[in-house]
């Protein structure tokens, strides 16, 4: 447990940012999430801190900034927010499965984004480009 701490405030820190109790507790809940969560979905589960939303919203665009989380929009033009792997600078960006029905997203392992990449267009082979995969979950099937 503290150990954990320790590695946040590490993480934190070495991005020059300072470890402030809500910056650290957005990035230990994101990094503990499988999914990438919105704004929102940040603020309602740190809600029994006395945090407003706003400091919770700037603490995820100054991690996003850093480079410690990933900002995704999987088209539904919510900024959802997701932690970077710990100490992979060359990590890239994975897919993600969007339900049409009610809208939940979930992380898919990375895939192929082309079988032959001197073919792609430079952003493919770079990897800047978004995977979203839409259909229905298992929830709504
Ligand atoms: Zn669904
Ligand atoms: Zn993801």
């Amino acid at each position: 447990m503290a150990k954990d701490a320790d590695d946040l405030r590490a993480a934190v820190r070495s991005r020059g940012l300072r470890a402030t109790p809500s910056r650290l507790a957005v990035l230990e809940l994101l990094r503990a999430s499988d999914a990438p969560m919105s704004h929102g979905e940040v603020a309602d589960r740190l809600a029994s801190q006395s945090w407003d939303r706003a400091t919770i919203y700037r603490n995820l665009i100054d991690l996003a900034d850093a480079g410690l989380v990933r900002r995704t929009d999987v088209g539904d033009h919510v900024w959802r927010f997701e932690a970077r792997v710990p100490g992979d600078e060359h990590e890239t960006a994975h897919p993600h499965f969007v339900c049409v029905e009610c809208g939940s997203v979930e992380c898919l392992p990375e895939a192929e984004l082309a079988e032959r990449r001197a073919q792609a267009p430079r952003a493919v082979k770079q990897r800047q480009v978004e995977v979203h995969v839409r259909g229905l979950c298992d929830a709504c099937i």
